[in-house]
């Protein structure tokens, strides 16, 4: 089987959720079904205890995501909680962060998606806003309660020199928005690539990687509004095969 026939095996990372007595492990079909229509086989990977090899994942995988979900835990970049943070998952922060590691040890393209963009960074040494509204002077809004995902809120600013812009080739692009969280202090090995006329960081990449890049807007789930939004997880595909 040549390479081009092969399956490309992208992780999408899942959050874990409590329905009364039960416990899962959930993740929005969105993400599914762009890797899928993006040409690459999507492989669920769920929160496992912290002291789990992530190398055994990422043997299997071509690429991975960081997708959305519950803020990061100020704890795991040295803060206390102020009462505005929300929902944490402290073993799935700690999880991710060895998962990432394991990627880019094992020279794996890697997607982050807004949780994603924040683990991404954290990982690296970086710091996130627990709360954009109270500790970003200027922030408008990024979070609207009761719109689909698959809605236009915001516009960004993107680089011109940057992987974000070869894949969709717009200076200026409106996106969907839904964080209430951001990258605060941006972690060494990152270069920003885009930012909403408020400041906040709404894209980052490693120039020195091939593919590892993040970004705080739902790309996952605007396909169905329009499918160019589709070439995000083309191009993580296409870089995946290319390994
Ligand atoms: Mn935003």
């Amino acid at each position: 089987m040549s390479k081009a026939e092969q399956n490309i095996k992208i992780g999408i990372t899942m959050f874990r959720g409590r329905e009364e007595t039960r416990r899962y492990s959930k993740v929005q079909e969105n993400y599914i079904e762009s890797v899928y229509k993006a040409g690459g086989l999507p492989i669920l990977i769920p929160t496992l205890p912290t002291d789990a090899d992530p190398s055994r994942y990422l043997q299997e995988l071509d690429g991975i995501i960081f997708t959305g979900g519950e803020d990061i835990s100020p704890l795991v970049y040295g803060e206390e909680p102020i009462k505005e943070l929300g929902h944490t998952d402290i073993n799935r922060d700690k999880w991710e962060i060895s998962l990432y590691r394991a990627a880019l040890d094992m020279k794996k393209v890697v997607l982050g998606i807004c949780r994603g963009i924040q683990l991404m960074n954290v990982a690296e040494g970086g710091t996130v806003y627990q709360d954009i509204y109270v500790q970003h002077k200027g922030a408008f809004g990024h979070l609207p309660r009761t719109q689909a995902m698959e809605s236009y809120h915001h516009h960004i600013n993107v680089d011109t020199d940057s992987l974000l812009y070869r894949i969709y080739g717009q200076e200026k692009m409106v996106v969907n928005s839904f964080h209430h969280q951001a990258i605060k202090n941006l972690a060494a090995p990152f270069s920003v690539t885009a930012r909403s006329a408020d400041g906040i960081i709404e894209g980052v990449e490693r120039e020195d990687k091939d593919f590892v890049l993040g970004v705080q807007f739902h790309a996952e789930a605007l396909p169905p509004l329009d499918s160019s939004y589709l070439a995000i997880f083309e191009a993580l595909t296409a870089a995946a095969r290319k390994q």
